[in-house]
């Protein structure tokens, strides 16, 4: 048996940030993740400012972008045709997750954090962990970082998420595209799919093209997807399609439990508006793993969970807009009036772009458009017959 003062379980953005924050503190950490990295993960791999200020704030360097395209333009079309291209945006970067994972896991490694990465659990309790191989690891505080089918999770609450407010994405990256990569446009499609979009997003060498929301007004998801693939003009086997579950807004309130604490997508902690998870992925990490090591420095860590939730106000709160604002932006009822006054107002889209690069959080957006509520509603009742 090998004691630890912290167990991260998962080694994406969330545990990685959170295995090098505890180990910059001098925290002894064991990081667990049943593959081996590099490792790939379904993902359009869009990596915004807001991410990049995080992943310099924990990680202590310049994430490296020589692998990713990116642009200051964006494109939005609805149901085939473009409503705006907008331009000088905040820079928007289009990552491989495979590079991008593994150079967060190669910053925990450095960090001095234990790798007991390919190593699957056989049996988790709420002071150890079994590996298959037979080890035991022990610690005061466990993180869990497992993704959206989070074990951890489950272990503590019966299930991962609920399945009637999960998200679901589907992607294929193809190495073709109906234009040069080049100039190809960063793309995002309204109503490709009910309550979510579609997106095209140019990377070296391939585009990841892909349809997500909310999965129970999806039940044929395949179906949009095959929509959009011929609306970019592509064939229709232009690639293998897959699919992984998106906790799109489907946050827990109370995410663990005493010294148990979950982050990242375990957490439920997806933009519900945006689909943008690695940023708060990696946050939450951070706040997570400096709440064990405030609760193991003051020899109490069942308080950990109450420090950890304690720090996830804003996001917690930003989070909540979001969802409430969900209701407006993507009801069928309303899209129409919202994308009219999408395409003709440049507030309303500069106001988009902002806060997807994080110049911007919900509640601003919330003042600006319940001012608006007013006009939409009176041209959605307008079209009421
Ligand atoms: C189709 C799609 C498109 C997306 N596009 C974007 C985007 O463009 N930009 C953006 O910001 N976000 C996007 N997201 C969301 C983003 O991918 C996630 O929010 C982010 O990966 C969460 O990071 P994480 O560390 O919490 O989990 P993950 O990245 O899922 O990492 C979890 C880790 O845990 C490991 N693991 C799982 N189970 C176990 C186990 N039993 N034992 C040990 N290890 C385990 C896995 O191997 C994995 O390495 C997208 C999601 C989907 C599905």
């Amino acid at each position: 048996m090998t004691q630890f003062d912290i167990i991260v379980i998962g080694a994406g953005p969330a545990g990685s940030a959170a295995a090098t924050w505890a180990a910059k503190q001098g925290r002894s950490v064991a990081l667990i993740d049943k593959a081996t990295f590099p490792r790939s993960k379904l993902c359009g791999g869009l990596f915004t400012e807001r991410s990049r200020a995080y992943y310099h704030e924990i990680f202590g360097q310049e994430v490296d972008l020589s692998h990713a395209v990116t642009r200051d333009e964006m494109a939005f079309w609805h149901d085939g045709r473009e409503l705006a291209v907008l331009k000088d945006i905040p820079p928007l970067h289009l990552t491989m997750r495979l590079d991008l994972d593994a150079a967060m896991f190669t910053h925990a490694l450095d960090a001095g954090v234990e790798d007991f990465t390919g190593q699957a659990i056989a049996e988790l309790t709420e002071t150890a962990v079994k590996l298959r191989d037979g080890s035991v690891l022990k610690s005061a505080v466990i993180i869990g970082a497992d993704g959206v089918n989070s074990i951890v999770a489950k272990q503590l609450f019966g299930k991962s998420f609920d399945t009637k407010t999960i998200g679901f994405g589907l992607e294929i990256e193809t190495p073709l595209s109906a234009q040069d990569p080049a100039t190809q446009p960063l793309r995002i499609d309204f109503a490709a799919a009910t309550w979510g979009y579609g997106w095209s997003f140019p990377k070296q060498g391939s585009t990841t093209v892909g349809v997500g929301g909310l999965r129970a007004p999806n039940p044929d998801m395949k179906d949009q997807m095959q929509r959009y693939i011929r609306t970019l003009g592509l064939p229709p086997e232009v690639g293998k399609v897959k699919g992984h579950h998106l906790p799109f807004g489907d946050f827990r309130p109370t995410p663990g439990r005493a010294h148990i604490l979950l982050a990242g997508d375990a957490a439920g902690l997806v933009d519900p508006i945006t689909g943008e998870g690695i940023a708060f992925a990696m946050k939450s990490g951070q706040l997570a793993a400096q709440a064990a090591c405030d609760a193991i420095k003051s020899n109490a860590p069942h308080t950990a969970l109450g420090l950890y939730n304690y720090s996830l106000k804003d996001i917690h709160r930003n989070l909540r807009i979001a969802r409430t604002l969900r209701r407006i932006i993507f009801a069928p009822r309303w899209q129409k009036s919202l994308i009219g006054s999408f395409s003709r107002s440049g507030t309303v889209r500069t106001m988009y772009m902002r806060l997807l690069a994080g110049e911007v959080e919900y509640p601003e957006l919330a003042r600006n458009v319940l001012s608006q509520i007013p006009r939409y509603l009176l041209n959605g009742f307008r079209r009421t017959p």
